[in-house]
């Protein structure tokens, strides 16, 4: 039956075969667990529907993140269906483009603003909306980035935000530990998706990534969906309130490999 036998929940931010949403929805479904997908827009629903369907049994309810009523909406339909709650995965995050190179600092206020919208504040929207909804041992996840702790070419505010949501991630673990309810993060290394391709030179990242890494590889989806399987289940009964790098151990590198290629920005291509 599995470990997520008899567990129900959401996942929030599938947007095709690359999201590590997709990645962590298939291997909780392996796993047994019971889930409803939350897409963004009528244009992801296309590209999520037959992705639902492959999987089976899985409603797909619209929710735009930004919008509260939009998020009270999604937790009344999945109260209908589930009564309690037993996970969430966010794995959602935005912004634009054009701050996703060059210097931080030439930010606008409104493009701060909405960048800390969707990619931080909205975590804790979806926990202050499910709140009535989730069952004693309930176990919440959101998806972040060594971007957070560090600096990484391009990343900018994505960095800010998700430096913040690691924060949110401690706040509301204590906010709801008092109820058995565990909230955690996960910190993936580089994969490449949509989000991911609306950083500048992304593939720059992935290839030093590569290089350095311990395991001298990429993560995988089935990287991220068994560490988010394990924060999911009541394996991890006891983790709360902690970050958890599924990235082949790069965040431990303090310097370039010396048996690391060299690679240069403008040897790589868009395919790279
Ligand atoms: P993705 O593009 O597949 O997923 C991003 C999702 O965010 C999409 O489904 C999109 O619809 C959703 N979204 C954006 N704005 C929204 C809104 N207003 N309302 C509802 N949904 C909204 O890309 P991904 O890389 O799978 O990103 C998922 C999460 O993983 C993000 O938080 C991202 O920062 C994080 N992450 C990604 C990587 C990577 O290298 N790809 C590494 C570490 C962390």
């Amino acid at each position: 039956m599995g470990i997520m036998a008899h567990k129900k929940g959401l996942i929030m931010g599938v947007a095709n075969d690359k999201s590590l949403a997709w990645g962590i929805a298939q291997t909780l479904s392996k796993q047994g667990a019971k889930m409803a997908f939350s897409y963004q827009s009528e244009v992801i629903y296309r590209r999520v529907k037959p992705l639902a369907e492959s999987l089976g049994g899985i409603e797909l309810i619209e929710c735009d993140v930004t919008d509260d009523e939009s998020l009270k909406s999604l937790f009344e339909q999945l109260g209908d269906k589930f009564g309690k709650i037993d996970f969430i995965v966010h794995s959602i995050a935005f912004a634009s483009k054009k701050d996703l190179v060059g210097k931080y600092v030439d930010i606008s206020r409104n493009n701060f603003l909405n960048s800390m919208n969707v990619s931080c504040y909205s975590f804790t929207a979806v926990c202050q909306h499910a709140s009535n909804y989730l069952a004693d041992g309930a176990s919440i996840l959101t998806l972040t980035y060594l971007g957070a702790e560090r600096v990484m070419p391009n990343y900018n505010v994505m960095g800010v935000a998700k430096a913040a949501l690691e924060a949110s991630v401690k706040y509301l673990a204590v906010d709801f530990g008092g109820r058995n309810i565990r909230i955690n993060g996960l910190s993936a290394g580089p994969v490449k998706t949509l989000a991911a391709s609306g950083i500048d030179n992304f593939g720059y990242i992935f290839k030093w990534n590569q290089y350095n890494a311990p395991l001298k590889r990429n993560t995988t989806l089935e990287d991220v969906g068994g560490t988010a399987v394990f924060l999911l289940s009541d394996l991890s009964s006891g983790v709360t309130g902690e970050i958890i790098h599924t990235d082949s151990g790069y965040h431990i590198v303090g310097m370039k490999a010396a048996d690391a290629p060299d690679i240069s920005i403008s040897a790589l291509s868009v395919a790279d």
